[in-house]
This record gives structure tokens, sequence and C-alpha cells, in this order.
């Protein structure tokens, strides 16, 4: 049966991995929508090729952009705004949605795909964060299969047993290993991350990813939101999960077992792997990625993580303890910092720290409903806002 994709996201780094697997196997795939913010140019080529029934922008003078350089013959529909991305994730003939926004922005159309059945690939692990009981229980109630793309926790889930449902120890399992390489800055000093540039920052060593998420890789945050994501994913305690750094990115995480068994899925550093993986589950199809050269690689190395140094593990860790609206708060505050990094605002260490000012001032509430959840978000990015101009000046 052929399976009817909408892409969310289609122009990022996840969004143009997914279509390459798409692209690879046209006899199983068809893309319904594709979906961007602003790169128009990108768009237009995407539509030329996989001809969707939509394409939807983030704003309208993006979409009317995007018409303007469609060929007549183009049978694309062309949308913007947040109803649209809804629309498009929930339409009937859609049987997947690779959720692949960046951001809070991706949090009410991937919830619409959870809502609606449909297979939800979830790339978009801040809408886990910030509505974490809220999504799984939207998954549950609406019937939808969630296969995470994030690679540590596509790795996790493919070495958990088949018919795991939620209970750790019924399972046998003593604790999930989740892996990290440490960022640009592994083993440096605070000291010397004073000075750094957005674009030491945005240079990974190991992955090649959006902006947003790299500098999070940078911070640790983007392990402290993974933390959170396990913990919903597989509905389990923050102590139930151990952060190994592991610089050469070979091992995506681990799952360990009461008889001593360590179970690890291994491979490229290519997101193309889980994007494929979670397309085709239970099934395997090729993805256009070269198998390990062990010879190659030769050696793996394993350390702890420097909480000293990059506080943002820790202040994950602080707001999923806490609960409620807090893992949103963390989110959103952590949003805006780095968006003022990368636009020279504010430093990389006043990241952490104006994270910390705002979980610091926040009144916690039950995040139990979306108006709770988006008005906290909202709260967040303000006082965050206001304290990057306090920053600066
Ligand atoms: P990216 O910046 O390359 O792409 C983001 C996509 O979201 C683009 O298509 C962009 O047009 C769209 N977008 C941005 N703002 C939007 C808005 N306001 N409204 C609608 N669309 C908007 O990011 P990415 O690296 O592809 O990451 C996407 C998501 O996947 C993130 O949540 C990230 O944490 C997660 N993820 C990425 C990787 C990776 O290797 N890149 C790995 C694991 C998880
Ligand atoms: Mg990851």
């Amino acid at each position: 049966m052929t399976q009817w994709i909408t892409v969310l996201g289609s122009t990022g780094s996840i969004g143009c991995s997914t279509l390459d697997v798409v692209r690879r196997h046209p006899d199983k795939y068809r893309v319904f929508a594709l979906t961007g913010a602003t790169r128009v140019e990108e768009m237009a080529s995407q539509v030329a090729e996989f001809s969707p029934a939509y394409a939807v922008m983030a704003e309208e003078s993006a979409a009317d952009a995007l018409k303007q350089r469609l060929t007549e013959a183009s049978q694309t529909q062309v949308l913007s705004g947040t109803d649209a991305l809804v629309q498009v994730a929930s339409a009937e003939k859609v049987t997947q949605v690779m959720a692949a926004i960046v951001g809070a922005a991706g949090l009410l159309p991937t919830l619409a795909a959870a809502q609606s059945g449909k297979r939800v690939l979830l790339a978009n692990k801040e809408s886990l964060v910030m509505a974490g009981p809220l999504f799984m229980q939207a998954v549950k109630e609406g019937g939808a299969e969630l296969l995470p793309i994030d690679s540590e926790h596509n790795a996790i889930f493919q070495s958990m047993p088949h018919d795991y449902r939620g209970d750790l120890a019924e399972k046998g399992i003593r604790k999930i290993l989740l892996t990290a390489s440490g960022g640009p800055f592994r083993g440096w000093q605070a000291d010397d991350l004073n000075v750094v540039s957005p674009a030491q920052a945005v240079a990974h060593p190991n992955w090649s990813m959006g902006a947003k998420i790299s500098v999070d890789s940078a911070t640790l945050m983007n392990k402290g939101l993974e933390l959170i994501e396990a913990c919903f994913l597989f509905n389990c305690q923050a102590d139930d999960v151990d952060v190994v750094v592991h610089p050469e990115s070979v091992i995506h995480s681990m799952v360990q077992y009461c008889d001593g068994s360590v179970l690890a899925q291994l491979g490229q550093p290519d997101m193309r792997t889980p994007i494929a993986y979670g397309m085709a589950w239970p099934e395997r199809i090729e993805a256009g990625v070269e198998s390990l050269d062990l010879f190659d690689i030769a050696r793996l190395n394993f350390e702890k993580p420097d909480e000293e140094t990059f506080p943002c593990l820790r202040l994950a860790r602080d707001a999923f303890a806490v609960g409620g609206s807090m893992p949103a708060v963390l989110n959103a505050a952590n949003e805006v910092a780095v968006a003022a990094f990368l636009g020279e605002q504010i430093g990389f260490t006043a990241i952490p720290t104006l994270i910390k000012q705002v979980m610091d001032q926040h009144t916690v509430v039950q995040a139990d409903s979306l108006e709770s959840i988006l008005s906290a978000d909202a709260w967040a990015r303000e006082l965050a806002n206001d304290l990057v101009q306090e920053t600066r000046s």
C-alpha cells in the first residue's frame, strides 16, 4: 500500500533527509504535503520534484512568493499559517507525518497528527518537552503510532523489547544509556566559552544539522531536551536514564538489561537511518547510508558529561523534576536565548544564565491543557526577551 506522507519542515535538515529517503522508494511513498517557513526557492524545487497536493509556508508573503515561482501547470495548492499546517498534518489521506519543524512552532501540527491517528515520525523534540503528558495522551486517544526519529531515541526504540509497553522493570530493563557527542566544545573550560562565536557553535564535529539544534548540542541543552524526551517516550524517570558522552557518535544509544546485557544500535551519523527506520517500521528499507567500517573507526570512547561547564543539562533535569509548565518554560527561554546568541546579542555562556533566570521567576502551573502550556510558553518568551535587552544595555 502506498504511504502518503506530510513532511512538516521539509526545507530543513531533517526534511531534506526525509525527502531523500522518499526519493529512493517512489513505489512505497508519495508526498501529500510539504511545509516550510521562508525558504521559497528550496520549496519551489521540492514542489516541482514531488508534486504534493499542498505546500504550506509560515507566512502569507512567502506563500505568495512561492505561487509566483510555480508553473501554471502545477497542481499544488499553496497555503500559509498554522491552521493550514494542522490541516495537512491531519488530512484523511495522510498515513505518515514527519514532524520536523524546529521549536515550539511544531507543537500544534504535530499534536494534530497524533490526535488524528497518523504514524508520527517525531523529530520535533521541543513539542514533546513542552507538552509531554498531553502529547502522549493524544497519541493514545488518537490511536497514533509514535516512532522516534531523534537518533538516540530511535536507537533506544530499536534496542527495546518489541512488546515494550512502558514499564522498564517489568521488561528487565535496568537503565537507558543516552549517548551524547559532547558537541564542539567538549573538554573546554568555562572561561574559554565566553568568547565563542555562533559559527564555532554550529560547527558540530559529527552531525550536519539546523542552526538551533547545533547550538543546543554545543550547550548540552540538546541532551537535556533529549533526557526529557526519553522520559516521556519510554515512560520513565530521569534516574532511569544515564547520559554517556561518546565523542565518535557511532553508538546512538543503549539499553541495559537486568541480566547484564547491553543492547546498542550503531551506525553512521546520518539521519536517513532513523528516518527510514521510522518510515518503514517494522520493515527495513534502503536509506542511502553506507555501513560502518569498524576497522576504520578502530576505537570508541566514553566519558561523563561536564555539567559544571555546561549547566544546561542540569537545568533540563531540574525542569523535568519540577514538572508541570516548567519544561515548556525551559524550552521557550532556550529558544529565545539561542536566537539571541545566533543574532550576536548575547554571549554563549549567557544562554544557561538567562534560562535559569526565567525558570527561577516562574510560578509553576499544571500543564494539563494546551492553553496553560501556550501561556507559560508566551510568558517565558516575553521575560527572556526582556532579559536579552537588559544583557545588551
Ligand atoms: P532546520 O532549521 O534545518 O529546519 C527547520 C524546518 O522548520 C524548516 O523547514 C523551516 O522552514 C521550518 N520552520 C522553522 N520555523 C518555522 C515556523 N515558525 N513555522 C513553520 N515552519 C518553521 O532544523 P532541523 O535540524 O531539520 O531540525 C528540525 C527538528 O528536528 C528540530 O526539532 C530538531 O531538534 C530535530 N532534530 C534534528 C536533527 C538533525 O540532525 N538535524 C536530529 C534530531 C532531531
Ligand atoms: Mg539526537
